[in-house]
């Protein structure tokens, strides 16, 4: 029996792109295709929020003069070629899902609403909801916390390429520990780079637990749904 009915799957962008830092990486997208199949068959309700770092970010854009708001809606697009991508690697092993968008691009997916989400997890599709928030200066982790609490999902998995949360960057610091569980409000006053702010506020208020783990790592997802302490817990 898998311990969660319904998650909030977030995966960066970055993270698709693989080595190659930029783009999609193709074995990358299979490997989170068949993660995500894998759990969908044990009966978990799945909505996924995916990044666009690996495309464009709003932020890094205005520093090389665009303007923030068209390089946020850059970027929000960008989000919408993840999930595409994502849904036809779904859909090639046979996993129903949609794409719904936060801002209206039909036919490219539907236009978001609580309730559709809810409807196509209960029937057993998996639901990509693209487009972050819909608004600029936002990021894809405040869309996924919104998304989270909207769908009324009992996690948030926030799928990165370490296996959970360090006292400092373990890639910079051979001397960082690892936090078994750490509450939100530790997240914020030691300034732990988990989330933004406002992704990891809108959780704590809203008492969604956010669960970090190596989503890189192929079958993590399913122990994470097992039940395994392979990443670090963020709770109230
Ligand atoms: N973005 C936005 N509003 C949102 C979500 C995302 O404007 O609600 C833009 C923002 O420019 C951001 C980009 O989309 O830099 C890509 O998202 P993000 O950086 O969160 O992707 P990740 O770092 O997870 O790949």
């Amino acid at each position: 029996m898998a311990r969660f009915k319904r998650i909030l799957l977030k995966l960066s962008g970055e993270s698709l792109a693989g080595e190659q830092k930029q783009g999609i990486n193709i074995e990358r997208l299979n490997d989170y295709a068949r993660q995500i199949k894998e759990i969908a068959g044990m009966g978990v309700q799945i909505g996924i929020v995916i990044g666009g770092g690996n495309i464009f970010r709003g932020l890094s854009g205005a520093g090389k003069g665009f303007d923030r708001v068209k390089g946020d809606q850059m970027g929000m697009c960008a989000t919408v070629i993840n999930s595409l991508a994502l849904s036809s690697a779904l859909g090639a092993i046979g996993q129903k899902n949609r794409v719904l968008t936060a801002i209206r691009m039909e036919p490219i997916g539907e236009f978001y609403s609580k309730w559709k989400a809810i409807e196509a997890m209960e029937n057993g599709e998996v639901v990509i909801m693209s487009g972050g928030t819909g608004s600029p200066y936002f990021t894809t982790d405040t869309g996924s916390s919104l998304r989270g609490i909207e769908i009324e999902a009992d996690v948030m998995l926030k799928g990165t390429r370490v296996d959970g949360i360090y006292t400092a960057d373990p890639e910079k610091d051979p001397t960082a520990t690892k936090f078994h569980d750490i509450t939100y409000s530790d997240v914020i006053a030691k300034g732990l780079k988990v989330m933004d702010i406002t992704a990891t506020a809108m959780c704590m208020q809203n008492n969604l637990p956010i669960y970090v783990f190596n989503m890189d790592i192929l079958g993590n997802l399913k122990k994470v749904i097992d039940g395994e302490e392979i990443g670090t817990l963020v709770h109230n």
